[in-house]
């Protein structure tokens, strides 16, 4: 009895002791819950107006659109400045949520809260810095013998030419826009430094690693490994490439030169082999085979191709870019059509971001995290669906007569192969020399630019060139310590792809043509853009292939295996 009484006693205690803390968690929740909810109610709309001022300006190209895009900026940074907000965000997040949805909203936003933590009149300064200089972008056009030329006819021109000299005057004009901007590049990153440090972090790198929940180290040890992979298989393709580009000008390979590459980095594949790619393009109507393929596979975009802004006009940002506007599927691209493989491969890419947007997330999720797992994902979704613009038998399935498949088909899958291998290498450039920018921006810079693009590209410098040749590019400026998400996009892309042809195609990596199969967007919907932010990217790659990111695949598709 006495004992039976005592249990019984013991388990009140323990029961109430339990519901005591279930009342305390579900308070905890329930705290969490107002914070999130008093969020959207005042940072929705702001996030809102941005994106549509961003849009607006990009399509412009007009000083007073950039203004209110930048006074958007400036109050949407405000709100999430908040001190207050911000307290009370730490406070929450400390506490042991029971949902694991709100644990990880909270999460999420402290990311965001935390990187505006800065001196609001620092911050400013860091906004002002980076409009200005993105518009200098914008509006710059090469110019040659006094002519402008646009984005698309530089491009041509080093695709084409085989005078050395027009060669290298096109692209020192390519390169111009880095005097004009270095200073205030430089400034830039002092401003971006100083809010790092304020906040605790090494530098700004390191902290923008930590934003996007990466550490630098995993990162390098990754790219270490890709260093390693990719030597020896860079190396061959590449001796292949420059014989070809040295007879084309005439020239010996020794006297090679970053102007003989067919863009303005190297980043891309030079078209040096027997079939001209473009050739095909130039009679295929890029935007109608888009929507076909995209509505085949189950991914349809007619809806974001209606809301797009897709033809060059005189202002207008000659990139290519998609924005999820509300996070309720106002999603759209800005791109530059014309009809040429690049232009293909370009709108298959935003359109793969397009289909990883609020347009596939299901609206049960929430705002916070409706969008993206991280961009390394969503660029890797873009990747993989761009992949098809250079093969032949993607064409012929999608209507497109291709008068000589075989030579399309090796030119194509060489390109693909070069392609991968030469994009690896110029990643490399990129991670390691914003590394460098930001540990030790009072370095030479623009010897450093060339020992890494010597290094890992094997590119050899322009002999007495002095020039801040890495102030020429976009991405260093607007998306700061970024790139290397492009690499892992690219692991992520075929490591995604390979699951696909294994479990919904059955069929090996390379013959594996999506052309016609709903499974793909079925797939691509449950096991990859459902989950959204939900989960970190890490997590997401597991639960979409069965592994953590690694370069396992990635290094099949060059070997051709
Ligand atoms: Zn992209």
């Amino acid at each position: 009895m006495f004992s039976i009484t005592g249990i019984s006693a013991l388990s009140v205690l323990v029961a109430s002791s339990v519901s005591v803390t279930a009342n305390a968690r579900s308070a905890d929740d329930a705290r969490a819950r107002k914070f999130i909810a008093e969020h959207e109610t005042r940072i929705r709309p702001l996030e809102k107006a941005v994106s549509l001022a961003w849009w607006n300006a990009n399509v412009s190209g007009k000083d007073e659109d950039f203004k209110v895009k930048e006074q958007a900026q400036n109050k949407l940074d405000e709100a999430l400045a908040d001190r207050e907000r911000f307290a009370e965000l730490k406070a929450v997040k400390q506490l042991k949520l029971r949902d694991r949805l709100l644990a990880r909203q909270m999460d999420v936003l402290y990311l965001l809260y935390l990187e505006k933590q800065v001196d609001p009149d620092l911050l400013k300064k860091i906004t002002a810095k980076a409009i200005a200089i993105e518009q200098a972008f914008n509006v710059f056009r090469a110019r040659v013998d006094g002519r402008e030329m646009t984005d698309s006819e530089v491009r041509k021109l080093l695709k084409e030419s085989k005078d050395s000299a027009q060669r290298k005057a096109v692209w020192e004009a390519s390169k111009a826009v880095g005097p004009g901007v270095e200073k205030d590049l430089k400034e830039l990153v002092g401003l971006r430094n100083e809010a790092a440090r304020k906040l605790g972090f090494k530098d700004y790198h390191v902290m923008q690693l930590f934003l996007n929940e990466q550490t630098q180290e995993p990162v390098l040890r990754l790219f270490d490994q890709l260093d390693d992979l990719t030597r020896e298989p860079f190396r061959r393709a590449k001796a292949g490439i420059d014989a070809k580009l040295a007879m084309n000008c005439g020239i010996s390979v020794d006297e090679l030169r970053p102007w003989h590459y067919h863009d303005p980095f190297f980043q891309e594949s030079p078209a040096v082999f027997d079939t001209d790619l473009d050739a095909v393009y130039a009679g295929v109507d890029i935007l109608k085979l888009c929507k076909d393929y995209y509505a085949g596979i189950g991914l349809p975009i007619d809806d974001v191709i209606a809301r797009s802004d897709l033809y060059e006009k005189p202002g207008k940002s000659p990139h290519a870019f998609c924005t999820d506007i509300d996070r309720e599927g106002d999603v759209r691209v800005l791109a530059n059509i014309v009809p040429n493989e690049y232009w293909m491969n370009t709108m298959l890419h935003e359109l793969g971001h397009a289909v990883y947007s609020s347009k596939n997330i299901p609206r049960t999720v929430p705002y916070v995290l409706r969008i993206e797992a991280h961009i390394l994902t969503t660029e890797g979704v873009a990747m993989m669906f761009e992949r098809p613009a250079k093969s032949a038998d993607w064409l012929q399935k999608m209507g497109v007569t291709v008068p000589d498949p075989k030579g399309f088909y090796e030119t194509g899958a060489t390109m693909q192969r070069n392609q991968l291998l030469i994009f690896s290498r110029w990643c490399q450039v990129m991670l390691r020399f914003e590394k460098e920018l930001y540990s030790n921006p009072d370095q030479d810079l623009n010897k450093l630019w060339w020992d890494l693009v010597e290094k890992y590209q094997r590119v050899k410098r322009p002999q007495g060139r002095n020039a801040p040749d890495y102030a020429s590019k976009i991405h260093v400026v607007v998306t700061p310590a970024y790139y290397h998400n492009y690499m892992m996009g690219q692991l992520f892309a075929s490591q995604v792809h390979h699951t696909i042809a294994r479990r919904v195609l059955r069929t090996a990596p390379d013959k594996a043509l999506y052309v016609g199969h709903t499974g793909v967007g079925e797939f691509m919907k449950k096991r990859v853009l459902a989950p959204a932010k939900t989960m970190p990217w890490n997590a997401l790659t597991k639960y979409a292939t069965g592994e953590e990111l690694n370069p396992k695949a990635f290094a099949a598709d060059f070997e051709g295996k």
